[in-house]
């Protein structure tokens, strides 16, 4: 994809957090891999007023290329899109139920066998550190080891993915989850999957969503798309 579709791109998925729940006012924001190094969407913007122009591009290095203020949180897109060769996109939303359990300081544990989304059998939650700091980044890129998603303690979440497409739909689907769970632990202690339980949920996520693909070699638990 050439780098003015990819700019629309992240408008049009800041539109669509904000028109799913998942974000409100100037909360959360949107990077992807372009061609210099980043796309990311503006500081204090709300996701209506974001215009093409008005996408911000860094380099890799984190200066900005052109003009714009970038999100607070470009370190956190910038250092994502450098640990994780194969990630392209990276969403954080303040949506409600994930900063709910976030703000318990809670890892999601395999309650549902969707958790494997994640590509673990977790969602790990960070400790607390300020908005747009370093340390919010590295607790972040901790966090999401071997994930494609991960809380962010008393603030939100993140989510990542090989397009822009993936990344929002796992944190949709992320979103869903901390509803199912707060709702579980209204009525009672949810049981829990076993790791045995995970590994083959995981195990068949491997061709989910690829007909006719699943016994490419090349596909790990993380390949696949959620439904
Ligand atoms: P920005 O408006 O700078 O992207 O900040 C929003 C946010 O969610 C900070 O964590
Ligand atoms: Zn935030």
């Amino acid at each position: 994809m050439n780098d003015a579709n990819l700019r629309q791109q992240v408008v049009s998925t800041a539109g669509q957090m904000a028109s799913l729940g998942l974000n409100r006012g100037t909360s959360g924001n949107v990077g992807a891999r372009s061609t210099d190094g980043l796309l990311v969407t503006p500081s204090g913007v709300p996701a209506e007023h974001i215009t093409l122009d008005g996408i911000v591009s860094l380099s890799m290095a984190g200066e900005v290329i052109g003009k714009g203020r970038p999100t607070s949180e470009w370190r956190i897109h910038r250092d994502i899109l450098q640990a994780r060769p194969e990630v392209h996109a990276v969403v954080h939303a303040h949506s409600p139920f994930a900063t709910t359990l976030a703000c318990l300081g809670m890892d999601i544990p395999p309650f549902h066998y969707m958790i494997a989304v994640a590509g673990g059998d977790t969602i790990r939650c960070t400790q607390y550190a300020l908005f747009g700091t370093q340390a919010l980044s590295n607790h972040a890129l901790t966090a999401l080891a071997d994930r494609k998603a991960c809380l962010l303690g008393n603030h939100g979440m993140i989510a990542i993915g090989r397009d822009l497409d993936e990344a929002l739909s796992i944190a949709v689907e992320v979103e869903s989850l901390c509803e199912q769970y707060w709702r579980a632990l209204q009525i009672g202690q949810p049981r829990c999957l076993s790791p045995d339980e995970m590994h083959a949920v995981l195990d068949r996520f491997k061709g989910y969503g690829r007909w006719g693909q699943t016994n490419d070699p090349a596909l790990t638990p993380n390949d696949h798309l959620t439904p």
